[in-house]
């Protein structure tokens, strides 16, 4: 079913979901960028809604359906990771926050499986993950928000934490002895942003060279800090034999 509907709020989308099927903003085929599987392709299902609402977030596009909202169920899905791919056989639910829609999620994994696929998906956490996803997925992944602390009941079978030079090591550990169960963990430093450089306020010339001017001296500032950031999860993984993860995908200029 594929139903185009834009400018709906997320509880109107949540709503307006037809039963078993899932509110879509794309499906992609592309790399993993991320975390244990990071280099393996994958045909990427972005599902919309997100309640989170993190500042840094770099998908912000699938919190509302102003840039696109399609529904589709189980089938349809499976047939456009097919026109994505028809080798690959490895997909990621990403979001947004993909449990959000948890109910018709579960059938879509279990669909998914049925057709000899390797689902992995990808969350924040917030939301309680029901047992019943261990049996249709592959690899569960959570980046657990600052804010926002995941549910140490779910599932799950990696935690990506986000770390800055201040990361405190015995903290990290605590939270992961706080898991149900045992789980691979990835330390990945928080990079800083590009600067953007439109002219989406319609600056005139010498405000623009100012605002850029700005933005070249943040991203010096910002070259420092990563380089902290970086460092402390280098020291973090020597210390722990964890893995070192980065957004690979953004070095390649890959989606
Ligand atoms: Fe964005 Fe993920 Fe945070 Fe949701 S949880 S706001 S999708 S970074």
């Amino acid at each position: 079913m594929k139903l185009p509907i834009f400018g709906q709020s997320q509880d109107e989308v949540k709503e307006l979901t037809p039963p078993g099927s899932l509110a879509v903003n794309e499906i992609f085929y592309s790399l993993q960028g991320e975390g244990k599987y990071s280099g393996y392709p994958m045909v990427f299902i972005r599902l919309n809604i997100c309640h989170v609402g993190c500042r840094f977030c770099d998908t912000k596009y699938s919190w509302q359906t102003l840039t696109h909202n399609v529904y589709y169920d189980a089938a349809t899905i499976l047939a456009k990771v097919k026109e994505c791919s028809e080798k690959c056989n490895r997909v990621c639910i990403t979001g947004g926050e993909p449990f959000e829609q948890a109910e018709a999620l579960l059938e879509v994994c279990k669909y998914l499986k049925a057709h000899g696929l390797k689902v992995h998906i990808e969350t924040s956490g917030n939301v309680l993950i029901d047992k019943e996803f261990r049996e249709y997925c592959h690899w569960i992944t959570c980046s657990p928000k600052k804010f926002y602390p995941p549910n140490f009941e779910s599932p799950i079978d990696e935690i990506k934490f986000l770390v800055v030079a201040s990361a405190d090591l015995a903290k990290i550990r605590n939270w992961i002895g706080t898991f149900k169960r045992k789980v691979w963990v990835s330390i990945q430093p928080i990079e800083p942003n590009p600067p953007e450089f439109g002219n989406p306020d319609g600056l005139n010339e010498e405000e623009l060279i100012e605002l850029k001017v700005q933005q070249i001296n943040a991203r010096f500032a910002e070259a420092d800090v990563w380089e902290k950031n970086k460092n402390r999860a280098v020291e973090i993984c020597l210390q722990t034999g964890w893995q070192l993860s980065f957004q690979t995908h953004k070095y390649f200029r890959i989606r």
